[in-house]
């Protein structure tokens, strides 16, 4: 049993991380805390980044923190600061420059790091982007300035907030993935249509099912991208949002059990003692669908980082909540709410698409299973969506045709 005032050592400052620092000093006054990134700053909102890309909030909006609250809650925050190991036995992280952190509890809040554009020319020409950092958001936009010519790649989120923002910013934007349509596991090809509509309303040409397989590069720079089916796409800007990597590799050599992220029960503890995962690295068990999954939310990571804080200090709170992704989708909206994947053979799915308003459309794709209803996906009016999640919590019985009708049209 430790004597002294207990140790804790968070991995990774973002909205999982910092919440459980805060936590940690409130329930108990006397620890240290050391909050350990790699990036330079303190806390800042990611999901804010596209609205800082598109040029519609400045950067003081997207900070959350500042070093002196640290200071004030005496957080000790280590940032430019690497953890490349941690030692379960010794019950220590070592950063790069050697730095040793002994631990009573530890936390990985790590996230992830987006994956890179792997294609013949990619290496070492200038301007292709991953969209994950504050710092990957500044050198965008100064390439933007200077571009007139923008290809968002991927079918992923990320991929969509880059070519919403190279739209915004009245780049001659192409959206290039290589699925039949956007989002395409909780999405149908319907829903996908729609959101081609949409972007197309932004003037954004939108290209399916085909893929980069060559950057072409005049002076280090992309000139062009040639793809598999022999298109040749103009981009003075490559932004690439082709999924992330969740931050596990300083775990290499540890007990510590990692799958897809780092596993962890509903406590959001690992199978080594004294060891917690949060936030978009966890690989959770979730108890109102039965199995683990990761979860890459801003919400989801904010509850984790609680909980997790919670435990650390002695506490036994399990995590069960609904996760739910909302995002603004040009001008219209987009809500994912809990257990929404079309590739998951146990559900059942039921959509409806309908004139909406301004011109637009609503689209509702609810998913079942055993009659139970798990989770929905929203796009166009987000009417509706707190009832929604209410009866998603509940697992609402909706066996008749009508019954489900009654909730796709639930405003
Ligand atoms: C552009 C963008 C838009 C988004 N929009 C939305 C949205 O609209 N709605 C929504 O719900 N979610 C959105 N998300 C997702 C959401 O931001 C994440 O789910 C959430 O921020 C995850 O928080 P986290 O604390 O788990 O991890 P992170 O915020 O990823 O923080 C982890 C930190 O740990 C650091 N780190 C990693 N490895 C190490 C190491 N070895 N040593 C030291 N530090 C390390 C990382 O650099 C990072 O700073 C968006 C994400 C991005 C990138």
């Amino acid at each position: 049993m430790a004597t002294h005032d207990k140790r804790y050592v968070i991995i990774g400052n973002g909205i999982a991380g910092t919440t459980a620092a805060e936590t940690l000093r409130k329930l108990d006054p006397n620890c240290s805390i050391h909050l350990i990134t790699n990036e330079p700053y303190p806390l800042y909102n990611r999901v804010s980044l596209p609205r800082f890309l598109q040029g519609v909030l400045p950067e003081q909006k997207v900070m959350i923190r500042d070093f002196a609250w640290h200071e004030q809650r005496r957080i000790c925050l280590l940032t430019e600061t690497l953890v490349t190991e941690v030692n379960t036995d010794e019950r220590v992280v070592v950063t790069e420059s050697g730095q040793h952190f002994p631990y009573d509890a530890l936390l990985i809040a790590s996230g992830g790091w987006a994956k890179p554009l792997q294609v013949p020319g990619a290496a070492g020409t200038k301007h292709i982007y991953n969209f994950v950092t504050l710092d990957d958001t500044k050198t965008i936009i100064a390439r933007i300035l200077e571009s007139r010519t923008a290809l968002a790649y991927g079918g992923s989120f990320i991929s969509y907030e880059l070519c919403d923002g190279f739209a915004m910013r009245k780049l001659e934007t192409t959206w290039l993935m290589r699925g039949p349509y956007w989002l395409r596991n909780c999405l149908d090809p319907e829903g996908g249509e729609i959101v081609d509509a949409i972007a197309r309303r932004f003037g954004v040409n939108v290209i399916h099912g085909d893929e980069i397989s060559e950057v072409v590069a005049r002076d280090g720079v992309p000139a062009y991208v040639k793809t598999k089916q022999g298109r040749e796409i103009q981009a003075d800007i490559i932004g690439v949002g082709l999924g992330i990597t969740l931050n596990t590799s300083f775990l290499k050599g540890t007990p510590i059990e990692v799958r897809t992220g780092v596993v962890v029960n509903e406590y959001l503890e690992t199978n080594v003692p004294h060891v917690y995962a949060a936030g978009d690295v966890a690989e959770f068990y979730d108890p109102t669908i039965g199995r683990h999954h990761t979860m890459g939310t801003w919400d989801n990571a904010l509850a984790h980082g609680r909980i997790a804080g919670i435990n650390m200090a002695g506490g036994h709170e399990p995590y069960v909540d609904v996760p739910t992704y909302t995002s603004p989708l040009f001008d219209v909206n987009i809500a994912v709410i809990g257990t929404a994947e079309s590739n998951n053979p146990e559900l059942e799915s039921v959509s409806l698409r309908e004139p909406g308003e301004k011109g637009h459309e609503n689209y509702r794709k609810l998913f079942l299973r055993d009659n139970k209803l798990v989770g929905a996906v929203m796009i166009g009016s987000p009417k509706g969506r707190k009832k929604l999640v209410e009866l998603i919590r509940n697992q609402q019985v909706l066996a008749s045709p009508a019954e489900r009708e009654a909730v796709l049209t639930l405003k």
